[in-house]
């Protein structure tokens, strides 16, 4: 927005200590983030290469797919909440007004404004009057939902996770990716000598509680063909467990006279995608773009941006759907029974 020479406020109740789940950086992000000026962000030492996958899928063979032969080069595996803070500080210099800890709570449109109520955590609260609103809430869609619409949700995606502190650096650059009968596995390289080991499956499989999550991950790994020899020694060192909703969704409206959804509020990808932080960056790029051109009197702007979104989002759908496919093991289990539709 601030390219366009258009004020602009953000309002984020983020609190920095939330860890955000997502850090593998495709490397069809290199291309984006050139084109926003955020190299600086990628050659930062507080990020690692991410140079390919170990992927075991379709058969039981474990395969080393590099990076090296793609047009991108490789990718990052992010520190995230230093990336979160990185892409913040440069929104400042770049004249964005950020309100830091505050919660939207209320919209109302009064005649050509809308006017956006937030509260600050310690209760303060600030009333902004716009001419347009972004809805960048994530799987939140806040703004969506007051404006009282509905999303549709295409699975019941979980990820079952928890954090490792490594005995010794084993993935090298790489994720870790194995099939299984209900699911499948991903493991990722965090900062620290950390790994996140993330379980994907669909969540009305299951009926764990919080409390025997841990033990029921590790008796699940014990099962794998590659991936119990990949996370020798680390059950005594697991910091964190949880399960977050990962599911594919889609706004059944995605915008409206004077707002438009952005990144994960507008759609959801599937965390097989590796698709959900490039997509958020390249959607708010061409939101931006679309909003300078509707307060510019270009009234197919706002249509033509949710057009391309929704043909991104059919596209990775398809391309997500032959990626499924291409695992026949185990068809008559539901997890992809419902995923060879
Ligand atoms: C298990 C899992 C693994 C994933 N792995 C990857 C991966 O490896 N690579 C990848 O690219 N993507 C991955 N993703 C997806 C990725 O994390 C998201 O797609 C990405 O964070 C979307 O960015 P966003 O800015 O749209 O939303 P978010 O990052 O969710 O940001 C939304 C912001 O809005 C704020 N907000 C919400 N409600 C309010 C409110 N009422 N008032 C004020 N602020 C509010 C939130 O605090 C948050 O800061 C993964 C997702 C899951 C679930």
């Amino acid at each position: 927005m601030r390219e366009h020479h258009i004020p602009c406020v953000v309002i984020d109740n983020h609190m920095g200590s939330t860890v955000k789940l997502g850090e593998s950086l495709a490397p069809s992000a290199n291309a984006v983030f050139r084109k926003l000026s955020l190299e600086e962000i990628l050659t930062s030492e507080v990020h690692s290469l991410y140079v390919g996958n170990n992927v075991v899928w379709g058969d039981s063979s474990l395969r080393q797919r590099y990076f090296l032969n793609e047009p991108y080069g490789d990718g990052r595996h992010l520190n995230r909440t230093l990336f979160e803070k990185q892409l913040q500080d440069i929104a400042i210099e770049r004249g964005v007004i950020i309100l830091e800890n505050y919660r939207l709570t209320s919209i109302t449109q009064q005649e050509n404004k809308m006017i956006v109520s937030c509260c600050h955590s310690d209760n303060t609260t600030r009333t902004i009057t716009a001419d347009f609103i972004a809805d960048c809430s994530g799987r939140a869609s806040i703004v969506a939902k007051k404006m009282g619409i509905k999303k549709q949700i295409i699975d019941n995606l979980a990820s079952y996770h928890f954090i490792a502190e490594q005995s010794e650096e084993s993935l090298k650059g790489m994720t870790f990716i194995e099939s299984v009968e209900d699911g499948w596995w991903y493991v990722a390289p965090l900062a620290d000598n950390k790994v996140i080991v993330n379980f994907m499956s669909d969540s009305d499989l299951h009926s764990n509680n919080a409390t025997s999550l841990y033990d029921w991950l590790f008796s699940k790994i014990a099962t794998t063909q590659h991936l119990k020899n990949y996370l020798p020694a680390i059950k005594s060192l697991t910091t964190e467990v949880g399960i977050k909703t990962a599911t594919t969704s889609l706004l059944d409206k995605p915008g409206g006279k004077q707002w438009i959804a952005v990144g994960d509020a507008l759609c959801t990808y599937d965390p097989l995608t590796s698709f959900g932080i490039t997509n958020a960056l390249v959607s708010g790029h061409n939101a931006a773009n679309a909003i300078a051109g509707f307060l510019n009197g270009n009234t197919d702007s706002l249509s033509e941006y949710i057009t391309s979104q929704m043909a991104l989002f059919n596209k990775s759908v398809a391309l997500l759907q032959n990626q499924y496919q291409s695992e026949q093991r185990w068809t008559k289990h539901l997890f992809w029974e419902r995923r060879h539709l």
